[in-house]
Parts: C-alpha cells; structure tokens; sequence
C-alpha cells in the first residue's frame, strides 16, 4: 500500500534539528505519525515556515517508499496525460487540449489520477495507457503516456474497452437540487426523472444506485463518490441548454414522448373522456377542449390549451439536433 501523506502548509526555520522520529529530505521534514505527541507536532508546525514543510505520514506509511526506512524522500514519478474533448472543461486552462506531465508518488490508481486532476470518473468512458485501453483500477506507472477520452453515446467505440456498462435502453433520470426546472423539461419529453429540492447528496446516490438511475448535476463534486456508476456533469448554466446538452450526450431525440408524462410529479399520463373529468374543468377549457388526460400519479388533468403550444414549441427546439439550430 503507497504511503499516505499529510502535507502541512507551515514551515520552518532552516538548520533546526527536529527530533529524532523525524528526518529531512531536502526542504521536507519527515514525522512519522504516532510518533510525536499531537503537542510537538503542533509546536513544529507553528515553528516552520517557507520554504520548509512537515509532513506527517500516516499509520500505514511502512512501504519501501517511506522516508523513514531511509533518509530519502519518496519518489515523485510522471507521467504524461491529454484529455479529449469535452473532459477539457475540467481541467485548469493549462493543461487543457494538449499534453501535460502528472506528478505522483506511489502507484495512485488511473480513477484517483483523474479525478485528483478535476475530472469526474463518471465523465469518462475510455481511458489508454501507452496505446491500451485500461480500467479505473489500473495502476499509474512511471513515464505512462495516458489518453483520456469522454463518453462516446454517439459513436461506434466497440474495439475499446468502455469503463462503463453500456447505455441503458431507456435511461432513467434523477437531477439534483439545483435542476428543478431541467426535471421539468426533461419530464415534459417523457423521460424519467426524478426530483426533489428535499434530496440530500447521499439520498441522490442511493436512488440513483437502487433504480439505475443517471444523476445530473452541476457539481463534479458529487460525482467524484465512488459509489456513482452513471452521472453527467452538466456545463450549462440554463435549464433549455441543459436539456439540449442532455439529449445529445445520451442520444436522447430518438427516445422522446414529449407529452406523455406529468412534469409535475414525473407520473405517466392517461387519456380521459371529457364526461369524466367535466366536473373538475375550469369553464373555459371545457368549452374549448376535447381532448384531455389525466396523470396517474398527482390526478391532474391535461389539455392542449395555450399553454400547450408554448411548451411544443420548447418540445421542437430540443429535439432540433444541433446542425439544424
Ligand atoms: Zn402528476
């Protein structure tokens, strides 16, 4: 197991002899945790300053890259990384559409190498390392050469090997606090999606691991829990791009139903016979109307009035595909 290392942003003042659990390594001091009371570990921080720095190794540092069987440093190995496409929205302005070097101590998996460089697991759907197609669990070496690349819902990446189950026929939705107006559109075409402003993160993942769901969100963060199999990272910041971003990421246009689903509680709709719901119809709908439906879930009752032709119109131009914007 690669040591675990705790970095201290303090420092110290050169040429000061530490104790003896601790060794120095250029402008790094060494403590083995454990080994000092928390006291001295809380004077030697506040003693230290740049450009000296206390690093406290965990319980479990006894590797053979731990300084403390030696008087060496661990190793800092690199490796070259490129992201492709959208993945580079992630990354910091530097780094982003070409090639950069990582640097990394131990044998950090491909899944933590990623996502301590921003980009969320769930982003990605294959990675290659020296030109082979690789697992979340492989282990970083030095001098690898890794491509990272974004899901392909639309393209034919069969001779690859894909991180993640294949697309789920009919994909399952459920937004985060922050989407209730993407859940709504998404909903008014007919796609599952659950939402609560209520949800906190952790009820989110369970209803998302227990149904199959696909989290949409805004927050990489979220993401990044490893018990997340299937999320997408949204980039726009409007509900309308939002959904246009969903249903191209996930090839969605061929799927719609738009109407057939109650964008208040997500239920399917029923169609009704107008004697039946008369009763509960404002005058002027049942004057006007014919046809109606009625939600199997909340019991609203649906019709084609102005409303209507306004939310169609929002229908057309998500569906558009992008050449025909
Ligand atoms: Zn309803």
């Amino acid at each position: 197991m690669p040591p675990r290392l705790h970095f201290s942003n303090t420092a110290m003042p050169p040429g000061r002899i530490l104790f003896p659990p601790v060794r120095r390594s250029n402008s790094l001091f060494y403590c083995k945790e454990g080994a000092a009371s928390t006291g001295t570990k809380a004077s030697l921080r506040k003693r230290l300053s740049p450009p000296f720095k206390l690093i406290i190794l965990m319980a479990n540092c006894e590797s053979e890259h731990s300084p403390l069987g030696g008087a060496m440093a661990p190793p800092l190995h690199t490796a070259q990384f490129r992201f492709y496409e959208e993945l580079n929205f992630f990354l910091s302005e530097e780094r982003r559409k070409r090639d950069f070097t990582y640097e990394f101590r131990g044998r950090p998996s491909i899944k933590d190498a990623v996502e301590a460089l921003g980009v969320p697991h769930t982003e990605i759907e294959v990675i290659l390392v020296n030109g082979r197609s690789v697992g979340f669990d492989y282990q970083l070496q030095p001098g690898d050469r890794v491509s990272v690349y974004p899901m392909f819902e639309r393209l034919d990446v069969t001779p690859l090997i894909r991180l993640r189950e294949r697309p789920l026929r009919r994909p399952q939705f459920i937004c985060d606090v922050h989407l209730g107006k993407l859940a709504t559109l998404l909903r008014l075409l007919g796609f599952d999606t659950l939402y609560d402003n209520r949800y906190e993160d952790h009820q989110i993942i369970d209803i998302a691991e227990a149904e199959q769901r696909i989290i949409l969100t805004c927050d990489r963060g979220l993401l990044k829990n490893s018990r997340v199999t299937r999320g997408c990272c949204l980039h726009a910041r409007r509900a309308l791009p939002q959904a246009k971003e969903v249903i191209e990421r996930f090839d969605l246009a061929r799927w719609a139903k738009p109407f057939s689903r109650c964008t208040v509680c997500n239920s399917l709709l029923q169609p009704v016979e107008k004697a039946e719901v008369l009763h509960e119809l404002p005058p002027k709908a049942a004057h006007y109307y014919n046809e109606f439906s009625r939600c199997s879930g909340c019991r609203r009752i649906y019709w084609k009035g102005c409303h209507y032709l306004k939310m169609a119109e929002k229908v057309v131009r998500l569906l558009q595909r992008p050449e025909a914007d």
